[in-house]
């Protein structure tokens, strides 16, 4: 299945499009960091710098890094700051926060403006209408919090679990708020109480945001077109940032999941890089440069 996607050095259209980048959206978890969401581990957990080594490259060249993640603006600011990036998308889009957050946006969709009571966070507000109880009790031993991730959140809920994402949208649909649920890619919590073997990151948002919508957006606001940016990322969801850019490149690890590969073959600026995690990586900084430098 994964040969089906071409690696990034087989893309007929790659190295332009990596030449004419001048911003990377990436994911994090299982993208830029390896085990245990570690920037120093491979997939496996062994050490490894091909991710530091990377980074310390493309910040030299001047490539603007926005990490685009599930999680929340307390974690990626920190994050943000230790590898010397300004600016991040936290909760899957609904999150945009510029120049190391003296500047924040917040986007929730197609919610109107009374979705939300007085002093109410959009995060309250998918408690109130009970989303989070409907799924639990619709898939009981299936779904929980994603203990202790779905904490200091501002909009979205972050679940981890098995469940079917269509039946679980129809439930969803039944509630007075329109919420999306956003199935995150393959996770290896170390505890859970699951009864499930594969989990998954699930996430409720706000129906209509997400990743690739707050890429445009993004975009839009520094007077860039989607052909100046380029992504990566691990996840089925991930492959939808291909929508805001000009190549969106999975990481090898990313082709483990069948939801990816559908996905990932129906858009023809995808491609693949050998490597797994941070050293996959590295492959696409190693191809943003020898684009720069031959362009
Ligand atoms: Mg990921």
């Amino acid at each position: 299945m994964p040969g089906e996607i071409p690696f990034l050095e087989e893309h007929p259209g790659a190295a332009a499009r990596l030449a004419a980048a001048h911003t990377l959206f990436t994911d994090l978890d299982g993208t830029l960091l390896g085990r245990g969401a570690s920037i120093l581990a491979d997939g496996e957990g062994r050490p490894n710098l091909d991710a530091v080594t990377a980074i310390t490259r493309l910040n030299a060249a001047g490539l603007r890094v926005v990490m685009t993640s599930g999680r929340n603006a307390r974690q990626l600011r920190e994050s943000s700051r230790l590898l010397g990036w300004s600016d991040f998308i936290g909760e899957l889009g609904c999150v945009r926060s510029y120049d190391r957050g003296a500047r924040v946006v917040y986007d929730t969709g197609i919610w109107r403006e009374d979705a939300t009571l007085l002093g109410e966070t959009p995060y309250e507000a998918i408690v109130r209408v009970g989303a989070v109880a409907l799924l639990m009790e619709a898939f009981p031993g299936l779904i929980e919090y994603h203990d202790p991730w779905h904490l200091d959140r501002e909009v979205t809920h972050m679940l981890r679990g098995r469940v079917d994402v269509a039946a679980a949208q129809t439930l969803l649909d039944t509630l007075p708020l329109p919420i999306t649920l956003v199935d995150n890619g393959i996770i290896h919590p170390l505890k859970h109480g699951l009864i499930c073997d594969e989990i998954h990151a699930i996430h409720l948002v706000p129906t209509g945001v997400s990743k690739h919508g707050a890429i445009a957006k993004d975009l839009a606001e520094h007077g860039s077109t989607p052909d100046q940016a380029i992504a990566i990322g691990d996840s089925a969801a991930d492959v939808d940032m291909a929508e805001a850019t000009g190549l969106m490149v999975c990481v090898r690890n990313g082709l483990n999941d069948p939801m990816l590969v559908a996905r990932a073959r129906e858009r023809s600026n995808v491609c693949a890089t050998h490597a797994t995690h941070g050293s996959g990586w590295a492959e696409l900084a190693d191809a943003w440069l020898a684009a720069r430098a031959g362009a």
